[in-house]
This record gives C-alpha cells, structure tokens and sequence, in this order.
C-alpha cells in the first residue's frame, strides 16, 4: 500500500514576474516499508517536496495523501497532530535541545503528542541506536553521529507511519554517516516505515531502495534497486 501519495503537486511562490515555480505537478507514490532518496541539483524543489509531504508547508495546488487521507484541507491544528503522531523528522543539523539529554530528548514528542512515556521505552529506543550508556549526556557531550542517532530514537518514539529526512548525513563523516544510515535502512525493514530522504550525499542515496531526481520541479528520472545504488 501506498503510504504517501503526491498528484499534481504544484507550489508556486510569489507572483508576477517574480513567480518561482518551486514544484511543477509532481506524482510520486512512496509505498509502506520503502526508502526513497530525492536527489537533484540545488533549486531543483527537494526541500519544498519534503515540506508540502510533511504538512509544513501547503501546494499551490495538488494533493498530498498520507494513507487514505488528504491532508491539503486539514486545520493548522489538525496538522500539528498528524506531524505530532504520524510523523517523524531527522535534520541536517540535529536539532536536539542543548540544555535537555539525549534521555529527555527523545521522551520530548511524547509529552508534546499528550502520551505518558512508558517504562523503558525511551531507553529502550537509545538502546537500539546504540546510545543506552549516553542516556544522561547532553548533546554537547556527544559525537555528530551520536547525536544523529539520538535524532533518529527520538523521531521513533512516537511510532510514526512515514520518516521524513533532511540531509541526515550532511554534517557526518563517511564512516558516521554509514553508521545512521545503516539504522535507518535497518528500521524500515523491522517496522515497514516509509522513509523519504532528500541528500545529495551519493553515500547515503545508495542506502535507498529507489532514488527520485528532481529537475527544475518535476521528477526526472526514477531509478529503483541496485541501478539506484550504481547512478547515486
Ligand atoms: P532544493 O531543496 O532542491 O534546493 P527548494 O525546494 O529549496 O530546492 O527550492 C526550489 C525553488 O523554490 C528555488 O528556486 C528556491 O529559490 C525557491 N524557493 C524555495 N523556498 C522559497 C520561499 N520561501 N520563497 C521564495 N522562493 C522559494
Ligand atoms: P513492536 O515490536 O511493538 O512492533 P518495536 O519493538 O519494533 O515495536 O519498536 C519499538 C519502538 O522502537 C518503535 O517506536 C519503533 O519505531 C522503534 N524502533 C524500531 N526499530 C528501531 C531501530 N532499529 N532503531 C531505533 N528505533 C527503532
């Protein structure tokens, strides 16, 4: 089935002669237990596709459906909620709070979606990052890929349908970045999750299971298996 669908996603910023063409009509299927990579030059609507597919930000025109749900005529709040339990995201830059660790961290999208963390559960999502030991250090005291990886238990925590990342391995080195992306491949597989990642890190594309190019906002090209790994 197809987790996230996209029909004629158009996002047009601006008007006039200053009219930018963010996303030209974009169809796109992404199916459960599947990992895309969007790829493409700098420009080409990577961010904004992962933006409207999140509910951050709304087409032009067109349609986005998570499951069977059009999320386009969705309230702000209904949207807090739907991004609140039904999705996860995973940044460039992390994104954790300095001040709380990496335990308070990942319990931190369960307070704010109105659930009691259960026992053990927080520390059994850094357990299978592999941060168990790290649990009470702040970000400050870990490693990029440490703190990746805290980013990842805690966009987990809610048990999200569909995983949302934004150059994951763009602050990482190459041993650190196949170490997140070996998780994140890793989880897809245990919970049939759909992840859409935007990169332009050829490392972190060949992890994918189907690569979508973008060009001046529409898909250009799809490429799937191991034809995906050999072009990215
Ligand atoms: P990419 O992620 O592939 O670099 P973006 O989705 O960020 O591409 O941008 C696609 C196009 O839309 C670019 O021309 C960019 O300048 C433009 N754009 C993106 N966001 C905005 C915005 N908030 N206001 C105006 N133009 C924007
Ligand atoms: P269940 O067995 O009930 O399906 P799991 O034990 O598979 O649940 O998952 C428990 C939690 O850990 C879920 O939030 C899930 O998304 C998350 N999770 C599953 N696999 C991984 C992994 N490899 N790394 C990090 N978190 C994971």
């Amino acid at each position: 089935t197809d987790q996230v669908r996209l029909v004629g996603l158009t996002r047009t910023y601006g008007s006039g002669t200053s009219t930018v063409h963010a996303l030209r009509g974009v169809r796109a299927s992404f199916a459960s237990g599947s990992f895309t990579a969007v790829m493409g030059p700098s420009g080409s609507g990577k961010s904004t596709l992962l933006q409207c597919a999140a509910g951050l930000d709304r087409p032009t025109s067109g349609q986005v459906f998570l499951g069977d749900r059009e999320i386009g005529n969705l309230s702000e709040n209904e949207l807090t909620v739907l991004r609140r339990t039904r999705i996860g995201f995973v940044f460039q830059a992390f994104n954790l709070l300095p001040s709380l660790t990496a335990e308070q961290n990942v319990e931190l999208p369960l307070r704010l979606a109105g659930r009691r963390p259960a026992r053990g559960g927080v520390r059994d999502a850094l357990a299978r990052v592999g941060l168990a030991e790290q649990a009470r250090r702040r970000p400050d005291a870990l490693s990029g890929g440490q703190q990746q990886r805290v980013s990842l238990a805690r966009a987990l925590i809610t048990r999200p349908d569909v995983l949302f990342a934004d150059e994951p391995t763009g602050a990482l080195d190459t041993n650190t970045s196949r170490e997140v992306l070996e998780l994140m491949s890793e989880v897809v597989r245990d919970t049939g999750m759909t992840l859409i990642m935007v990169t332009h890190d050829p490392v972190a594309a060949s992890y994918a299971d189907r690569v979508l190019f973008l060009v001046d906002g529409q898909v250009h090209t799809e490429v799937r298996g191991a034809g995906a790994r050999e072009i990215a």
